[in-house]
């Protein structure tokens, strides 16, 4: 159908999406869409390595339309982009439980990434469930059953696509060539800080600028980040690398020559944090200004959101299925079924012949 390259990434249904997202990549999804036929997952199977409950799983509709209005937000055109949810395409399931024999519990066991999702869920070491050691394998699924070539993400999702290049070639190895051997694209921004400056930009860490926030609080978030905490009044020299607010100035200010000048001046302890954060939440007002106008324009049409999930999934469906069609052809399975059934007819056949002779 189409000769264009394919791209496969997305995010699970546990809220609204933020900067970091965004920078992480969001923006390299718009940017690709025209170049890559671009499908995105709303994972919500992966929402539950973390999240399993009944609550959590009441709210996956109104988080999906949430993110899809925040895609719409981010400049991902729904015309362009197919976005599904991951627990309506069973193929997935089936791919997974194939994959998980594809890679060792070792290997999985070493990544640092799970660590950290057991620590930020609050899970205790020894109760990791086997899900969430199995995450990496679920998103191998996910990347392969379109046959993506392309995965933009963050930094901590690196190491789970290399799981899935090597889940790809060892497929491959053993039953003939079906996958292709995805790529990673980090975002410019790899890893956005949060405004806390302690770790990444996070939902759960509550250090977060969402896509959706007004410009009031944005301002008021921005007033409240963290800077260099030995600088206790303005005339002290302060450190502007590992510095949040001048990380943020770096990703979103569009003027350049005020932030060297923001960057000299912090060093020599002759600017306030005051100033700095005033500069940062106009800088701010202009790089969110557009993606609040796209934002309110999807949201006079909400019933249009569902309709972009239904689609999308119906559209996800039909490469599943084609996928998993080259699957069983390479590796065989379903093929003593077939044949079972086969001999079952011709033996019918035989009996309902000589019943009638
Ligand atoms: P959070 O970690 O904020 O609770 P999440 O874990 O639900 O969000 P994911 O679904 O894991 O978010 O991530 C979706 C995508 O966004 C991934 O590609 C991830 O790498 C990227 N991403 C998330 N947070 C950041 C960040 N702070 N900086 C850069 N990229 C990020
Ligand atoms: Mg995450």
């Amino acid at each position: 159908m189409t000769e264009r390259k394919r791209i496969l990434t997305g995010d699970r249904p546990t809220g609204r999406l933020h900067l970091g997202h965004y920078v992480g990549t969001l923006r390299n999804r718009a940017r690709l869409q025209e170049e890559y036929d671009t499908v995105l997952i709303i994972a919500d199977l992966h929402m539950l390595t973390t999240k399993p409950s009944k609550e959590d799983i009441d709210k996956i509709g109104e988080n999906a339309r949430g993110m899809v209005l925040d895609y719409i937000a981010s400049g991902i055109d729904p015309n362009k982009s197919t976005i599904y949810l991951q627990s309506a395409i069973p193929e997935v399931f089936e791919l997974n439980t194939l994959f998980g024999n594809l890679v060792s519990l070792n290997r999985l066991l070493r990544l640092p990434s799970i660590k950290d999702m057991a620590r930020d869920a609050n899970i205790p070491e020894d109760s990791v469930p086997f899900g969430l050691f199995g995450y990496p394998v679920l998103q191998a699924a996910d990347i392969l059953l379109p046959r993506a070539h392309l995965v933009p993400v963050g930094k901590d999702n690196e190491a789970h696509v290399e799981i899935t290049r090597e889940i790809a070639r060892r497929f491959n190895n053993l039953y003939g060539e079906v996958f292709p051997v995805p790529d990673v694209l980090l975002g410019e921004v790899p890893t956005l800080v949060g405004t806390d400056g302690k770790g990444k930009m996070s939902k759960s860490a509550g250090n977060a600028i969402m896509l959706s926030d007004d410009e009031k609080t944005v301002a008021k978030k921005i007033r409240s980040m963290y800077t260099d905490a030995k600088r206790v009044t303005a005339d002290v020299p302060g450190t502007v690398e590992g510095n949040p607010v001048f990380d943020y100035h770096d990703a979103f200010n569009d003027d350049r020559a005020t932030v060297e000048d923001l960057k000299t001046r912090y060093r020599a302890g002759k600017v306030g944090d005051a100033e700095v954060k005033d500069e940062l939440r106009q800088a701010m007002e202009r790089f969110m200004a557009p993606i609040r106008e796209r934002l309110r324009a999807a949201e006079e049409d909400t019933g249009k959101i569902d309709e972009i999930i239904l689609e999308g999934t119906e559209r996800m469906r039909e490469l599943a299925r084609e996928t998993m069609r080259e699957v069983k052809r390479a590796t065989g399975l379903g093929g003593a079924m077939k044949r079972m059934r086969r001999a079952a007819e011709r033996r019918a056949k035989k009996r309902s012949k000589s019943a009638g002779e």
